[in-house]
């Protein structure tokens, strides 16, 4: 039995060891998914523990996405446009890096949400490491502008500088202000929270991070958390007519890539999302 696992922060519970397991039974593969939390100390000695014959890889979550970029034999191109490393794969002794949470969030805005991104006009909450995936994603994918509205403005800037350097869209980081707000979405037909506001168990639960009075009904409103299944931001869009999407499906189909990755196998996404949902469920009921 060769051995998977999700490297994360200690006391983060992560859904990808529930999901991949039920993958990984529904195909009934001679395979194990564990948690494998890491405070940032540990993170070399967890990277060369993934160099032993018995695993075959690892999905890397908050807040070792960019640290562990060092540590690997090789990164892809893209990966290294974005900063940031989701999946490793143990070849014989050797790790590569990749980043699925491009394709994950692309496939959950083209299948879940009917929402073709060229030509796209989007704003964009927050410009950390998954901001930095989701604007990779829009300009890969053609869209004519981004506007990314962070409360450390120069974040946003220097994320733009990064990955926008050869766009041909237009890119700009107006700062975290009720105009902003106004003037960014007032022709925004896409608007993606890509910070943690919202998220339940936490301080900022119940939070919104765009004022209400923004959000149009023509708008695509994506919410990368997942939990709850309905955040303040998604519950706002829905009252004023605008059409929602939740990060679970995201979540899934960055995990569905990730699988594919170590097992060379389509991942089974509908037991992958079923068995994600139970435990939500589950959390939501309690
Ligand atoms: P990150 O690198 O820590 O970035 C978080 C961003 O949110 C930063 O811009 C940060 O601003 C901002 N922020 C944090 N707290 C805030 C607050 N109270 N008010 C306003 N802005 C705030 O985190 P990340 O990796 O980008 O992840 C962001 C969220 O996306 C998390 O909830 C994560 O779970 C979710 N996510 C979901 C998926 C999925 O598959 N659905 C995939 C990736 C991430 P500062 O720079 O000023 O701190």
């Amino acid at each position: 039995m060769k051995h998977l696992g999700v490297i994360g922060e200690p006391g983060k519970k992560s859904l990808s060891p529930v999901f991949q397991q039920a993958a990984i039974d529904a195909l009934g593969l001679d395979l194990v998914y564990e948690a494998w939390p890491t405070p940032p100390e540990a993170l070399r000695a967890r990277v060369t523990g993934l160099r032993a014959p018995d695993v075959l890889g690892a999905n890397v979550t908050i807040p070792h996405k960019e640290a562990v970029i060092p540590l690997l034999d090789e990164v892809d191109a893209l990966s290294r446009r974005v900063g940031a490393v989701n999946t490793i794969l143990n070849r014989g002794g050797r790790l590569s890096g990749s980043n699925t949470d491009v394709e994950g969030f692309l496939r959950a805005l083209r299948e879940d949400a009917a929402f073709e991104p060229a030509g796209c006009r989007a704003v964009i909450a927050g410009a950390g490491g998954a901001a930095r995936a989701v604007v990779v994603a829009l300009l890969d994918a053609g869209a004519t502008s981004i506007s990314v509205i962070a409360r450390t403005p120069a974040r946003a800037e220097r994320l733009l500088g990064d990955v926008g350097r050869d766009a041909t869209a237009s890119l700009s980081a107006p700062g975290d202000s009720l105009d902003a707000w106004r003037e960014a979405v007032a022709s925004a037909d896409l608007l993606v929270n890509c910070t943690p506001l919202g998220t339940s168990g936490t301080a900022d639960e119940g939070r919104s991070p765009v004022p209400a009075e923004v959000i149009r009904p023509e708008m695509l409103v994506y919410d990368l958390v997942y939990r709850p299944a309905e955040t303040a931001l998604l519950r706002q869009a829905r009252a004023c007519g605008a059409r929602t999407l939740g990060g679970l499906p995201m979540l899934v189909y960055q995990g569905a890539a990730s699988f594919k990755t170590w097992t060379g196998r389509d991942a089974p996404v509908a037991v992958m999302r079923a068995a994600a949902e139970g435990v939500l469920r589950g959390e939501e009921g309690r």
